[in-house]
């Protein structure tokens, strides 16, 4: 099968993503083959090709938005970014496995979906419908799911205002889940072309600022430099939520500016299974619009540097031939 790897990781300019041939892996006990039809491209394979993630284990195919047919039933899955947890640490019994130290994560300490075929443990993976485009499913696998988590950590009291930081993949479907609930969202990004989608969308407001003080906001962009400006524009007991996985350092906080009166800023860590399956029946049934950047699966390392230029608008996916 054809898969891509990242080599040495380092600058999209540098080529850190090859296309290799590779023997389709064989499931081990508990595990699925799956035959990859769509991959959706997230932050996180970019993190990981420019070393911004440390490798876990050399030349592993990223990707963790994988639409699929498991060979052996011909069954429709999801494969996603959380791979295994231990299920006995404390974390894993109190129902936060998103915090498991074991846990595992598709195309970091596996190969992932940047390939032809894909193994993952039966148990981790989602079933999805066999009657939805595969291009519109994959990047509900992680924008969604982890879009969904930001929204539940940002605690967005009913009817309130949500900034969002930052309008890629995962804000442009976060978003929609928030109006739905009733949000007035307000998108704060640079690009024309996202903030002309928010809008389209439903947005209040698009531009450089939030234009009211904010009962919540979510940080999906991967930039320090935001988290002052963003705790800044709360209002009082309002919480900001980092979306990410990887964020530049952040800039020193003045207490009375940015903290005081309450307000919170809190982390998101991956996502658990709970979350994942709560958001798939919510997006299943109430399908969002889902605007993608489609490329051939020969050009991921495009995809990717498109996305390390912010030249993607919505959810770039890669589609199999
Ligand atoms: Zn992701
Ligand atoms: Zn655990």
């Amino acid at each position: 099968m054809r898969a891509w790897v990242v080599g040495r990781p380092g600058p999209m300019a540098s080529g850190p993503l090859e296309l290799v041939e590779r023997e389709v892996p064989e499931p081990g006990p508990g595990e699925v083959l799956v035959k990859v039809e769509a991959c959706g491209v997230c932050r996180t394979d970019l993190h990981l090709a420019e070393g911004d993630l440390e490798p876990r284990r050399p030349r592993t195919a990223p990707g963790h938005q994988v639409v699929g047919r498991v060979v052996a039933t011909g069954e429709r899955v999801g494969v996603a970014w959380l791979r295994s947890t231990c299920g006995t640490c404390r974390y894993c019994l109190r129902g936060m496995e998103n915090l498991c130290p074991r846990s595992t994560y598709t195309g970091w300490d596996a190969d992932g979906g940047y390939a032809e075929y894909v193994v993952a443990p039966a148990d981790y993976v989602y079933p999805l419908p066999g009657d939805r485009p595969a291009g519109e499913l994959a990047p509900l696998l992680c924008a969604g799911i982890i879009g969904y988590r930001a929204l539940a950590r940002c605690d967005l009291p009913p009817g309130g205002r949500l900034g969002i930081y930052g309008f890629g993949a995962s804000a442009h479907l976060t978003a929609q889940a928030a109006i739905a609930q009733g949000a007035v969202v307000h998108a704060v990004s640079r690009s024309a072309a996202s903030r002309e989608l928010a809008m389209e969308l439903g947005a209040a407001s698009a531009g450089d600022r939030p234009p009211e003080p904010l009962d919540a906001a979510i940080l999906f962009a991967p930039v320090g430099d935001l988290v002052p400006p963003a705790l800044e524009a709360l209002d009082r007991g309002g919480t900001l939520a980092v979306a990410g996985i990887h964020l530049t350092d952040i800039p020193a906080l003045n207490y009375e500016r940015h903290l005081f009166q309450e307000r919170t800023l809190r982390s998101v860590t991956a996502n658990t299974r709970a979350d994942g399956r709560a958001y798939l029946e919510l997006a299943l049934a109430h399908p969002p619009r889902v605007t993608t950047a489609p490329y051939p699966f020969a050009e991921a390392d495009r995809a990717l540097s498109d996305l390390a230029a912010d030249r993607v608008n919505g959810a770039a996916v890669l589609i199999m031939g």
